[in-house]
């Protein structure tokens, strides 16, 4: 059968020329008519970018409500009051014990002006700010959503991907001589344009969330100057990276054979390896500033902590965040017995070091836990997978006919091959695998809290959350299909409530 639905621009329509391929060195038989499974990728790709748009733009108007409510949610209140008694509780305790000993240590003098306000009292007086900044998000994000999905409908319908190809042979030919069967080179250039493309499709979105939401709500703290040469350099990195990588991968996939999908996926285990070497090295120090903690009593607690737990900690950094924004976080990086943990600025000013050394007790649960070991195989399990399945499709000439890719002189080259499949067939399998991965995600914070709370730090676990979560403006009221959906972390209240119960548990 005949397709049903083509693109505007096909390569057969188009003055196509090049002679590399997939299908060039197969023997395909060409008759001119197209699998079922061909027939339908097309719509079945269209229909499945509109079902995804309609089920997550209904999540995103429920969270819209939940950010409409105006009264301090209930249970946020029971909670963190709880905290706060507790946290008197302790206090009193501990200035009785003070005043015994007479006072030697006045290195957490941040948390006496932090417990001067009980943490209820400061949530609730950045409730409104923080149901502002999640309105401006959603409402930001759903229109991003909507051009997005237009867009790929768009580039889809017209054939702008076979275009851009036939216009990537073109230029090379004329400007760089590049010969019509040298394909690496070709999807050097094809990826150049698109990645330009993209950065400037993507340039009004990105100004805008941080020069308007983010600076309206006091978050960012960079100038254009930086925010251009971010993305200058980021341009750089990925063409020194990534033309590399790229020629590599095509390599693997035209020298494999009929089970390359093996090698590629070693050569991915051995890329994401590389990777992860280089980028705290080489990448990150390009961006930041990173230096090591000053020595005094956090730097010395932080070592004992990570004594305590078998961390082999070697360095122990502060970054400087706040040039960019006055969001906070800490993480950690490094192979075997080479640790680090690099601390933001901004964490160090917004929390007590008892706050500190419990979420980092959090983030070493993560790693004693075995999280970042697990995610690591879950990802490489992912590439192995997905490359058996790209390996099973990659031959099927009809399926890339479908999508512009019908010249009947030439091959379709592997990069679109790869690009289509990721982009197409493989997409729902992503977004149920992402789903699931969330899921996993928010089990692993639930356990790293538990970890934390063994250690002794509950209750500055708690009120380091609730800080942070005040400063970062976090949704206090999220609505619950939307953060089951979207979360990475569960709600703050959940978080809470399950380290009470561990703790009344404990009792
Ligand atoms: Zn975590």
């Amino acid at each position: 059968m005949d397709l049903p639905w083509k693109p505007i621009y096909t390569q057969s329509a188009g003055e196509f020329d090049w002679e590399g391929g997939i299908s060039a060195a197969s023997d395909s038989t060409d008759d001119g008519s197209y699998s079922p499974f061909a027939y339908w990728s097309l719509a079945g790709t269209v229909g499945f970018t509109v079902l995804v748009y309609v089920m997550e733009g209904h999540l995103d108007a429920r969270q819209k409500k939940a950010y409409q409510i105006t009264e301090f949610p209930n249970e946020l209140e029971a909670t963190v009051s709880k905290i706060d008694s507790q946290a008197k509780h302790s206090e009193q305790k501990e200035d009785d014990a003070k005043n015994s000993k007479g006072s030697d240590d006045n290195s957490d003098d941040k948390d006496a002006i932090d417990m001067d306000k009980p943490l209820l009292e400061q949530l609730q007086a950045k409730f409104k700010s923080s149901q502002s900044y999640g309105m401006d998000k959603i409402n930001f994000g759903m229109v991003a959503g909507t051009y997005e999905t237009f867009e790929s409908i768009a580039i889809l319908l017209l054939g702008f991907t076979p275009f851009l190809w036939d216009q990537s042979v073109r230029l090379g030919e004329t400007y760089l001589g590049i010969k019509s069967d040298e394909e690496i080179k070709i999807t050097l250039v094809f990826l150049l344009l698109q990645t330009l493309i993209d950065t400037v499709k993507s340039l009004p979105f990105e100004l805008y969330k941080t020069f308007m939401i983010e600076k309206k709500h006091g978050f960012n703290k960079q100038t254009y100057g930086l925010f251009f040469s971010d993305k200058i350099k980021s341009l750089i990195l990925s063409c020194i990276i990534g033309g590399p990588f790229v020629a590599l991968l095509l390599k693997t996939i035209k020298y494999g054979g009929e089970n390359f999908y093996i090698y590629l996926w070693a050569f991915m285990f051995f890329f994401s390896i590389f990777m992860m070497t280089i980028i705290p090295v080489f990448v990150m120090p390009l961006f930041n500033k990173y230096e090591p903690l000053e020595e005094g009593t956090l730097k010395t607690r932080i070592h004992e902590l990570a004594g305590r737990i078998q961390y082999p900690l070697k360095k122990l950094f502060v970054m400087d965040g706040s040039k960019r924004s006055s969001h906070s976080n800490a993480f950690m990086f490094g192979f075997g017995s080479n640790k680090r943990i690099v601390l933001f600025d901004t964490l160090l000013e917004q929390v007590s070091n008892n706050e500190i050394l419990a979420i980092l007790g959090h983030e070493l649960g993560h790693w004693k836990l075995g999280h970042t070991l697990t995610n690591f195989v879950v990802t490489q399990v992912y590439f192995g997978v997905a490359f058996y399945f790209f390996s099973q499709c990659y031959t099927s000439k009809d399926l890339y006919a479908a999508f512009g890719f019908d010249s009947t002189t030439s091959g379709v080259p592997t990069i679109i091959a790869l690009l289509l499949f990721f982009q197409t067939l493989w997409a729902p399998v992503d977004k149920v695998l992402s789903f699931v991965l969330t899921v996993f995600s928010r089990h692993c914070e639930f356990a790293a809290d538990r970890f934390s709370v063994d250690l002794g730090m509950s209750q500055d676990l708690q009120s380091g959350l609730c800080k942070i979560h005040l400063e970062n403006l976090g949704a206090m009221c999220p609505d619950g299909l939307y953060s089951a959906y979207h979360y990475s972390h569960p709600p703050l209240v959940e978080r809470l409530s399950a380290m009470m119960a561990l703790e009344k548990k404990k009792d």
